[in-house]
């Protein structure tokens, strides 16, 4: 897929860290699935379903 932010770069699929700001405190999720650039190595698309999912399945480890 086309990168989405600097339009000439390929994306693979990878995984990114994720933080997250709540009730004052932050929460770093890491190894999140989501679509990484090859030019600039940026986060082209990062679900948020795929995220809550991620903290739902990590809640009841
Ligand atoms: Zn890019």
């Amino acid at each position: 897929m086309r990168c989405a932010l600097c339009h000439n770069g390929e994306t693979r699929p990878g995984t990114a860290d994720k933080a997250f700001s709540q009730d004052g405190m932050t929460l770093v999720v890491k190894d999140v699935p989501a679509e990484i650039c090859e030019n600039d190595q940026g986060v082209v698309r990062m679900s948020e379903q795929v995220v809550a999912e991620y903290l739902e399945r990590q809640a009841h480890v």
